[in-house]
């Protein structure tokens, strides 16, 4: 199990030195310690976030955020415009109607992202919208939304903005003060290089009024609770936290201050272009509708005809000994997708797409096995 390469869109590969941080000794989540432990962590969070706000930290996965974010801020009957394209954007409706609140769905095609035009219409149809939610980097179809474009114009309505960074934050350029969103958050598995299991959110004071007005914050998920706890001597959690987890997020985000945020991002930036670059040497086509939108975390391709998904990552796994991602809901066996988000760099790429190119011959394609490999090895030449 230990020599797989993991490219998933997350969980990534968690470097030793945070696998060794989670192991150090279990103290009072109620106690000084774990209190600097957890204000120097959201802090971090909030530097991540780019945002004067405070950040939260919530003992469950990315979605544990996204309900969190819908269910504090708007109340059952209201109105939330949900803009999809996705398995994450569909979530996100499927949050907003189990709440009972009234979704307005502005349906972007899965591979494409959403045209500010339509959002600024779509408000203007609906001038009750409590909130927008958008998701940055849609890791289903592998494209990120035009968020500074959205940001803009939500500065010209009342409504809320709460954006998904999941896959993005770490790996693609977020600033949540300067684009105008309210309510932000990410999980610890992906661009974070930090093991499963925790989310972070932040709240503007807008967004925090909003939740003076909400009765049904759900009871696990109550961000007033967090608020509260987080200003109380010592800082602390309503409930027990993940605390060997945070010891890992924690040793994650340093290792990301080590390198620079903007380093980060631009890391990842260029590891995207080079897995496209890479993708197409091996005659494979992108699946999202143009390479401006494409992602800089995920890269989403179309299966090449005749191949079947367990086939393809089947073997990619048992023989070269990488771990890719399938297509989700209908994109199940249409499309497969290669995450770069993390630690990586041109190693983890050039091994990648080696493997990839054995095991397009292995499944009798004619393809030129090491042309995926050369074209990284010729883009981070350059
Ligand atoms: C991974 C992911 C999530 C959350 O998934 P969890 O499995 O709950 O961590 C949410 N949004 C996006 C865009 C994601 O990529």
């Amino acid at each position: 199990m230990d020599d797989i390469l993991m490219m998933l869109p997350g969980p990534t590969n968690v470097a030793p030195r945070v696998l060794r941080a989670m192991s150090q000794t279990v103290v009072n989540h109620r106690g000084a310690k774990f209190g600097e432990i957890y204000t120097e962590t959201t802090e971090m969070m909030s530097q991540m976030f780019k945002t004067e706000n405070q950040s939260y930290l919530l003992t469950g996965s990315g979605t544990s955020a996204m309900e969190a974010a819908i269910a504090n801020t708007v109340n059952p009957k209201e109105k939330i415009i949900n803009a999809t394209g996705g398995k994450f954007g569909d979530r996100l409706k499927d949050i907003t109607t189990i709440h009972g609140i009234n979704s307005v769905e502005i349906p972007v095609e899965w591979g494409d992202v959403l045209d500010p035009k339509i959002l600024t219409e779509t408000l203007d149809a609906n001038e009750d919208t409590k909130a927008v939610t958008v998701i940055h980097n849609e890791t289903s179809t592998g494209v990120h939304n035009p968020l500074k474009e959205i940001g803009k114009v939500m500065k010209n309505y009342d409504a809320l903005l709460i954006v998904d960074t999941v896959s993005s934050l770490g790996g693609d350029y977020v600033d949540v003060d300067k684009y105008g969103i309210d309510v932000c958050f990410t999980g610890s598995q992906k661009c974070l290089a930090a093991p499963p299991g925790l989310a972070a959110i932040t709240l503007n004071d807008e967004a925090w009024k909003a939740t003076e007005n909400v009765d049904s914050h759900t009871y696990y998920l109550n961000m007033p609770k967090y608020k509260a706890k987080g200003n109380s001597v010592p800082p602390q959690t309503p409930y027990t936290p993940g605390v060997n987890s945070i010891y890992g997020l924690l040793e994650a985000l340093k290792m990301i201050e080590e390198e620079g945020l903007d380093n980060s991002i631009e890391r990842h930036i260029k590891a995207a272009a080079a897995s496209r670059k890479a993708a197409k040497a091996l005659g494979l086509e992108l699946f999202p509708k143009s390479e401006k939108i494409a992602s800089n975390t995920v890269t989403a391709l179309k299966m090449p005809e005749g191949i079947t998904d367990s086939d393809l990552r089947n073997t990619i796994r048992d023989k070269y000994r990488v771990e890719i991602a399938g297509g989700q809901d209908h994109l199940k066996n249409h499309v497969f997708r290669i995450g770069h988000l993390g630690t990586i760099s041109y190693k983890e790429l050039a091994i990648t797409y080696t493997a990839l190119g054995m095991t397009l011959k292995d499944l009798g394609l004619d393809v030129d096995t090491g042309a995926g490999a050369s074209a990284i090895a010729e883009f981070y030449s350059e």
